[in-house]
């Protein structure tokens, strides 16, 4: 398992700058779904070649219009871990460690976690 935590971003505990914009730092392998409020994909870092499970999911608010959106990065190994991952849903993936979360909250408070 420790074999596919290899990443700098694994190691340490990324910014902002590590993340975004996310053209400059991963090359997408697969996309699954592209939607404005959803997108999940296979994102591989240019750095080291580590693999992601990635999912894009934005809460929308009508009211304020100002939505929460949620980042989620987990490490995988093989393209056929993403594609079992992908059969979850966006609550079932917040049971699956390790992941990291980039997370912009309504109330402006932007948050980038590791949940081990
Ligand atoms: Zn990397």
């Amino acid at each position: 398992m420790e074999t596919k935590l290899r990443c700098h971003l694994i190691e340490g505990t990324p910014t902002e700058s590590d993340l975004s914009p996310s053209d400059a730092h991963f090359d997408v392998i697969k996309t699954f779904e592209e939607d404005s409020h959803l997108s999940r994909r296979i994102l591989k870092c240019k750095r080291c070649g580590q693999l992601y499970f990635y999912e894009f999911y934005e809460e929308i608010d009508w009211k304020e219009g100002n939505d929460s959106q949620y980042c989620t990065y987990i490490p995988i190994e093989t393209v056929e871990e993403a594609e079992e991952l992908n059969k979850k849903s966006q609550f079932a993936l917040l049971g699956v460690v390790p992941r990291l979360q980039d997370d912009f909250l309504q109330d402006g408070t932007k948050t980038i976690e590791w949940m081990r």
